[in-house]
């Protein structure tokens, strides 16, 4: 991306929250507010009931998500994907990660400011509960400097229980997500040394987020984030990212008497964009790198516009090409490129997904047998098949040679033929045929699987036997 301002970029150089000597600079960020603030605050709470609620819905009784990695279970919408799904589960991820390149392409990082649960649990929140407790940027920094005394233990005590006990509720819902809600109502009713594992990993992931939300913080966004990593290569210049308008707001001025100098920017140098980015930086320097999108500095901007009477939006959604030709192009070569290659996708994995059947077979031949004659001048073929049941159920399963009426079938072993739910079996059969009805060294058959009455696949199979010479 081509220098934004044709600006000095030494800001590049160093991160707002490190100073010169490597040390963590604490971010104090002043509480933001207005119109944008409020919209978020709508979503979080839609995501964060989906978060917290979906673990309970059950789609015909099964979950409607899970990714059992353990005991290699997927549901996804409700629908049951088996490890021979596999190629359903990797396309349906590369598919995920076009779409969010592509959406990444035209509209920059709004999942981070307004999806991302780092930040929804961060901003609106853990951050929350310590405006709620602490108070505004002041009275945190006077808190933080002050003695340890029966204040600020009960304060810091208080918040600190609290972030504990979400952390818990956080990492409670992650891992139901992974071995199911049945099976985390019973590790949490259990004594720990019932179910040692599941108890530790709980504690484990409770750690885990309590020093992600009250030590790590916006390091995760700014040093940790593969996502935030790579926007250096997602992002061009009509990409829609939070932008400072630089031709309307430079050069910087100061208010004299209350008004905007002549000769001067809309931006009045106030720093409150500065003030309320909760990752520290100066979004007037340009797209960076540590921005989250979090819209912080749009409403706090938009307030001062209010104040001097100057239209809102010097800080706003835009692309760069946006501010400068005054026109945000969406649809840019890249973007058609990326969408021809998602739709096709999505169309591969959809149709896989509708012509999915719930019980696969495979048959094959013996190898190294060709025919056996047989009494009665009827001549048999020997089999191998493998039954997949990916459903929830047992299923009692039919074999039968469709259009050959006198051939039949022997199954190896036990008669009766029941599939295990969500299991493997192999098995071995005969087909048995007249000799006056094989016409050539290879017949093809159509075996067909019937369960409850119901054909549910057909498979094309060999059938090996002499070819009967028929007089003229
Ligand atoms: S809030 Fe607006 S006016 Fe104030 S410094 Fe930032 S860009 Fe300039
Ligand atoms: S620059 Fe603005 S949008 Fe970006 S993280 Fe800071 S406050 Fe949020």
């Amino acid at each position: 991306m081509e220098n934004l301002y044709e600006f000095d970029e030494e800001y590049r150089d160093t991160i707002a929250t490190v100073d010169e000597k490597g040390k963590r600079i604490w971010v104090y960020p002043k509480k933001p507010k207005g119109k944008f603030h409020n919209r978020r605050i709508f979503v979080s709470l839609v995501l964060l009931t989906l978060l917290f609620g979906l673990p309970f819905v059950k789609v015909d009784g099964d979950p409607f998500l899970l990714i059992d990695v353990f005991e290699r279970k997927f549901f996804i919408f409700g629908i049951h994907l088996w490890p021979q799904d596999f190629h359903i589960l990797a396309l349906s991820m590369i598919s995920l990660v076009i779409f969010i390149v592509l959406f990444t392409v035209v509209f920059g990082r709004v999942w981070c400011g307004w999806a991302c649960p780092q930040t929804i649990f961060m901003e609106m929140i853990f951050r929350k509960i310590e405006y709620w407790i602490e108070g505004n940027t002041a009275k945190q920094r006077k808190l933080d400097a002050a003695p340890w005394n029966f204040d600020k233990i009960i304060k810091k005590g208080s918040k600190h229980i609290i972030y504990i006990l979400i952390s818990f509720l956080i990492s409670h819902t992650l891992l139901s997500y992974i071995i199911g809600i049945d099976k985390l109502k019973e590790v949490v009713s259990q004594p720990p040394t019932e179910n040692l594992i599941g108890f530790l990993a709980l504690m484990v992931f409770t750690g885990f987020f309590y020093f992600v939300f009250s030590v790590l913080r916006e390091q995760v966004c700014i040093a940790i984030c593969p996502y935030g990593r790579l926007q250096g290569v997602f992002l061009g210049n009509n990409s829609i990212a939070v932008i400072y308008d630089w031709l309307r707001g430079e050069p910087k001025g100061r208010l004299k008497k209350g008004k905007v100098q002549e000769n001067k920017g809309d931006c009045i140098d106030c720093k409150l964009c500065v003030h309320v980015c909760p990752t520290g930086i100066d979004i007037r320097n340009g797209t960076q790198l540590e921005c989250v999108n979090c819209t912080a500095c749009i409403d706090a901007c938009d307030d001062v516009m209010d104040k001097i009477k100057k239209p809102r939006g010097l800080i706003k959604y835009a692309s760069y090409v946006g501010i400068k030709e005054g026109n945000t192009k969406i649809f840019t070569s890249r973007v058609i490129a990326y969408s021809a290659v998602l739709t096709l996708l999505v169309s591969v994995v959809a149709f896989m997904l509708f012509t999915r059947t719930d019980i696969e077979a495979t048959i094959l031949k013996v190898p190294g047998q060709l025919y056996q004659e047989k009494p009665n001048d009827r001549i048999s073929n020997l089999y191998n098949i493998q039954f997949i049941n990916k459903t929830t159920n047992d299923v009692e399963m039919e074999l039968k040679i469709k259009d050959y009426k006198d051939a039949t079938i022997k199954r190896v072993g036990e008669e009766q033929l029941v599939i295990n739910a969500g299991s493997r079996l192999d098995g071995i059969f005969f087909i048995e045929m007249a000799r006056k009805n094989i016409n050539s060294m290879k017949t093809v058959l159509q075996v067909q699987l019937i369960t409850d009455g119901e054909v549910v696949d057909e498979i094309n199979t060999n059938f090996i036997g002499p070819v009967t010479r028929r007089s003229k």
